[in-house]
């Protein structure tokens, strides 16, 4: 496969360290609040690369941490703990709203069709890894005590990795309007490691360290845990892009400062969904997440779908109309696939080169938006409903779509379809008295002219989700 990758600003062939093998890191949510779409953005972005991968036949370990200490509210290390922030917020303990935003996290990843990393880890399971990091960055002159906190010594560097096109004023850590600078810092980029003077006096996670009681950084977390799971040599690094600096750039720093060799040659960073009136944050208010999707009557992967149909290196804006159309061409993709007949032979040749077709699309740097044209020609292929069929389960293993079986679904109850009805006016649906009344009211109220009294029946039917065809000597009505 080919991968741009952002530490050499290159689309170059991915390679892994040890043939056959991916370890793959993957930095996981901050749990004060919902994942935002935004976020989850990220996450569907990075089980496609991951399915992919595996697709292609590499053996995957891909392991992600749970943030829930130590990253304060702006990335430098200023402002307010996040998670002290959610259990202010809803008067319930920091352990309480990890707990939660945790489960609530997996169960939007699991609507989403996004598979759970192999490891998950909460950094406050890892405190060992961290202090045994941070003692040898010590020992070896890479951090320094400073005001009771460790930092690290970016000047000991010899080269302070940058991904992305920042330039030297945007370097400077924490360079964010109305955040302090930390007066303890020998130089702008270094960070801290280790936490002992906390300015929150209720800090509620504390554990003991040589350098006093406190708490880790949150850019150490992922390299402990990283390390502690992927080993040493780690293949691919993945984020948003918002991660890139500094949380990405101080990963590197301290992991390869610590090991002493080259660290994670590959980075696979995912751009942001913003919302028309700029960038999708937690920390707005209001926000959409997968339920209030849900609330307004949208599958969730509705939402996936909008997301494939972008590179996952464009900014992505979110409109409800461009979900409107994404929702409507999933629901169009569904009831062709559940119109093609599950019956014959599959055509091997034809089944390999639309195969080979779709390796090479999404292999040139995760290509979603050709994924989905392909599902698009597959269906309109010279061949069997049968080979079709196949095809489409084929590059579903990588899209995770759920197209075999909705489309199965629907096909079931089709054939539950149920008529009532008789005389002139027959109504083909799904078995429901109650909206067969309706659908006939409908009818009737078309019959005495009264349009304005069938246009309100339609629309109270379309609000619970029913969808009525008017066909020849009746209507037929399904829930959408
Ligand atoms: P957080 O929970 O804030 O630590 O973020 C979780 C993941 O979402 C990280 O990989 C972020 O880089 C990513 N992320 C944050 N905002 C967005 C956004 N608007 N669009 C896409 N990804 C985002
Ligand atoms: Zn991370």
């Amino acid at each position: 496969m080919y991968l741009y990758n952002s530490a050499t600003h290159k689309k170059e062939e991915f390679k892994t360290h040890t043939p056959g093998r991916v370890e793959m890191y993957t930095c996981g949510p901050t749990v004060y609040h919902f994942a935002h779409i935004g976020n989850l953005r990220s996450y569907i972005m990075e089980d496609v690369l991951e399915k992919y991968l595996r697709y292609e036949g590499y053996n995957v370990k891909r392991v992600m941490n749970i943030t829930d200490v130590g990253h304060l509210s702006s990335d430098g290390d200023t402002g307010e703990d996040k998670m002290l922030k959610g259990a202010r917020r809803e008067h319930k303990s920091v352990m309480d709203i990890a707990k939660f935003y945790t489960d609530a996290f997996f169960d939007d990843c699991r609507k989403l069709n996004i598979k759970t990393p192999d490891v998950v880890q909460p950094a406050t399971g890892c405190i060992d890894e961290y202090i045994k990091i941070i003692s040898r960055l010590v020992d070896t002159g890479y951090a320094y005590l400073a005001g009771g906190n460790v930092y690290f010594d970016s000047s000991k560097l010899k080269r302070y990795y940058i991904f992305n096109d920042h330039d030297e004023e945007d370097l400077a850590v924490g360079v964010r309007e109305g955040v302090e600078e930390d007066s303890n810092k020998r130089n702008k980029n270094d960070f801290v490691l280790w936490f002992t003077k906390s300015k929150f006096e209720d800090q509620a996670l504390k554990w003991d360290s040589p350098w006093g009681v406190g708490y880790p950084g949150w850019h150490i977390e992922c390299s402990g845990i990283s390390m502690k799971y992927n080993g040493e040599y780690l293949d691919l690094h993945c984020g948003g892009v918002d991660n890139a600096f500094p949380h990405h750039t101080n990963e590197i720093a301290q992991s390869e400062s610590y090991l002493g060799h080259p660290w994670c040659p590959q980075w696979f960073h995912v751009h942001h969904l913003n919302d028309p009136a700029g960038k999708m944050s937690k920390s707005k208010g209001e926000f959409l997440t997968v339920s209030l999707l849900e609330e307004k009557g949208y599958d969730p992967l509705a939402y996936r779908w909008f997301c494939l149909q972008s590179h996952y290196r464009k900014t992505l804006v979110f409109s409800w109309e461009n979900l409107d159309n994404a929702a409507a061409a999933y629901t169009k993709l569904l009831n062709r696939v559940a119109a093609l007949k599950p019956e014959g032979d599959v055509d091997q040749a034809v089944f390999g080169e639309y195969r080979e077709k779709f390796l090479q699309q999404v292999g040139n740097d995760l290509n979603t938006s050709m994924a989905v044209t392909a599902v698009f020609d597959a269906l309109k292929a010279k061949t069997n409903d049968a080979t079709k069929l196949a095809v489409i389960g084929e590059f579903d293993k990588v899209l995770s779509m759920s197209l075999l079986e909705k489309a199965a679904a629907l096909r079931e109850k089709a054939a539950q379809a149920v008529q009532t009805g008789g005389g002139d006016y027959v109504i083909t649906g799904e078995g429901d008295p109650e909206i067969d009344a309706k659908v006939l009211a409908r009818y009737e109220a078309k019959k005495a002219k009264n349009f304005a009294e069938a246009d309100r029946i339609r629309d109270e039917l379309k609000a619970q989700g029913i969808e009525v065809t008017d066909v020849k000597g009746g209507a037929s009505w399904k829930r959408i």
